[in-house]
């Protein structure tokens, strides 16, 4: 079994043909899904739409680019929508200093109210970082027992290891399949697979050959074969791994 780990499938990008994007990613062995929310009217949708289908999970944040959208009402919001069984983690939450959308001061403030929130429940993070790694870094040393997923990971062997003794695991995106990502490649060759989960973050960052199209969970599989490659394991190991590592932190077979 292959578990796609963000999606974002209440997109626009996929109001014409959800069904049968989903029904693919089923034909190809993808057969659970995490649907991560990014705003307050996004995560509110997904909280519905994970409750109908079986298959979904949810989790529910303000995206660093939103974080100016954060208001008490927001958190009020939040601490109701997540009594669902079926919302399983904050996120995606954490910073975003490539695109600077929200203020830097905002999006740490929002981060860290976020991960309060995530403490105060007892539940996992999913933490999107782009360019704002060291910041990260600094935060996650104030915080105790934390757990969850570093969103599409990407950076040297030392910070995948910083992660890892911190208790999260690292999504593996599309990104692996790509040419000139050296650094990735090798990261996922030296670290153990136990620290490993597969994404898509669909309708973004689309695998090799895909490249320039809309992703969907249907195409995990490239992301998948390319670290059986790596790796020089067998397949089927790598799906019950995987499987095994996201239930450890997110617990998602005994809902
Ligand atoms: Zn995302």
């Amino acid at each position: 079994m292959l578990i796609d780990t963000h999606t974002h499938l209440l997109s626009e990008e996929f109001d014409n043909d959800r069904d049968e994007v989903i029904k693919r990613a089923k034909d190809k062995g993808v057969e659970k899904f995490i649907e991560v929310g990014y705003d307050e009217k996004y995560s509110t949708k997904l909280v519905d739409f994970v409750e109908y289908n079986d298959d979904f999970f949810g989790a529910i944040g303000i995206h660093p680019h939103n974080a100016i959208e954060f208001t008490n009402t927001t958190l009020k919001n939040f601490e109701k929508l997540i009594k669902s069984q079926k919302i399983i983690a904050i996120g995606e939450i954490g910073l975003d200093y490539y695109r600077d959308l929200s203020p830097r001061d905002t999006q740490e403030k929002i981060f860290r109210q976020q991960i309060e929130l995530s403490q105060s429940l007892e539940m996992p993070i999913i933490i999107h970082c782009r360019e704002a790694k060291d910041n990260l870094k600094k935060i996650l040393k104030e915080y105790q027992n934390l757990t969850g997923i570093i969103h599409s990971f990407s950076g040297t062997l030392q910070d995948a290891y910083f992660y890892i003794e911190r208790g999260f695991l690292l999504g593996i995106s599309g990104v692996v399949t790509y040419k000139n990502s050296l650094a990735l490649k090798n990261v996922v060759k030296e670290i153990d697979m136990q620290n490993i989960v597969f994404e898509t973050d669909c309708p973004y960052l689309p695998p090799t050959p895909y490249r320039g199209k809309r992703n969907e969970p249907s195409y995990l599989n490239f992301t998948k074969e390319e670290v059986v490659k790596l790796k020089e394991i067998d397949s089927e190991i790598v799906d019950k791994i995987t499987a095994e590592n996201i239930n450890r932190i997110f617990k998602i077979f005994n809902k």
